[in-house]
This record gives structure tokens, C-alpha cells and sequence, in this order.
């Protein structure tokens, strides 16, 4: 299987709560390693620019004033299949419809504050992660 990274996103709604290690954890116990992390306030410029695919959805305003609400934790996932993998542990958008056990089943209460950000493609993980961390700021393991 391959070894991929993902791009990945603890939201304002979720460091409010005060789980971040709470989905971190599910992250290692999936076999995904935390290759490079940061605590984060996103402007508005950084935020529209990250989502800049739903500039013309009716929700984008809102959810820019979400993301920038608050710090958030952005970190860089390592690991067999991890794209995927981060998405099955995140769970469906609409916090309803994720599965039992999801961190959106979990934690996030409505579509708009749904608690997690994961890339859905190897191009949105590249793009995502050069968005936010350098060559240099990424961790690999080493043994
Ligand atoms: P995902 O985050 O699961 O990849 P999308 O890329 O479709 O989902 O949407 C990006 C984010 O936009 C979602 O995580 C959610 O915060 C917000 N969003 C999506 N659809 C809606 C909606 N119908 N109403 C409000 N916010 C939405």
C-alpha cells in the first residue's frame, strides 16, 4: 500500500472543546503519524484563499467567519492510504450522516461547525499542505 500524506485540520469548534488530543489520538491509533503541526488564527485573506473552491456557495461567507473564529490546529498526516484513511475517521461533512465513532459523529455539531478538515485527493493534499507548511517544517520519520 502506499505511503501518502494528507492535510488535515482541527477546527475552531473542536479546539474550543478542548479535544485536539482527543483526535490526535485517533489519528495514531489509525497508524497515521503527526509529521508536521501548528497552532494557527487564520485570517480572512488565508482562510477565503484555502476554500477558495466554494467562493460562489451561499455557506462561504459563514463558513470564512467560522474558520477564522478561532485558532485552529493544522497538521500534515503520514501514513498507508492516509487521504482516505483521515476520511474515514473524520466522517461524513454532515455531522447526521458520519458513522458512529467518527470524530464528525463525535464532536461536530451541524455542517457548518463540523470539527475536522481532511484533503479528499493526493492534488487538494499537495496544494493544502505547501498552503500552510514549508519543506522544512515537515518531519518524516527517520526509523
Ligand atoms: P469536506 O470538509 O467534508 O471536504 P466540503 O469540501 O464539501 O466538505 O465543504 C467544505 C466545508 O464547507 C465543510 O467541511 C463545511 O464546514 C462547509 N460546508 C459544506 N457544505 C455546507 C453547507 N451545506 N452548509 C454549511 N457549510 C457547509
Amino acid at each position: 500500500m502506499a505511503i501518502e500524506r494528507t492535510f488535515s485540520i482541527v477546527k475552531p469548534d473542536a479546539v474550543a472543546k478542548n479535544v485536539i488530543g482527543e483526535i490526535y489520538s485517533r489519528f495514531e491509533r489509525a497508524g497515521l503519524r503527526i509529521v508536521a503541526a501548528k497552532m494557527i488564527h487564520l485570517s480572512r485573506e488565508k482562510a477565503e484563499g484555502f476554500y477558495a473552491e466554494h467562493k460562489e456557495r451561499p455557506f462561504f461567507g459563514a463558513l470564512v467567519d467560522f474558520m477564522t473564529s478561532g485558532p485552529v490546529m493544522v497538521q500534515v498526516l503520514e501514513g498507508e492510504n492516509a487521504i482516505k484513511a483521515n476520511r474515514e475517521i473524520m466522517g461524513a461533512t454532515n455531522p447526521a450522516e458520519a458513522l458512529r465513532g467518527t470524530i464528525r459523529a463525535d464532536y461536530a455539531v451541524s455542517v457548518d461547525e463540523n470539527a475536522a478538515h481532511g484533503s479528499d485527493s493526493p492534488e487538494s493534499a499537495e496544494r493544502e499542505i505547501s498552503y500552510f507548511f514549508g519543506a522544512d517544517e515537515i518531519c518524516p520519520r527517520t526509523r
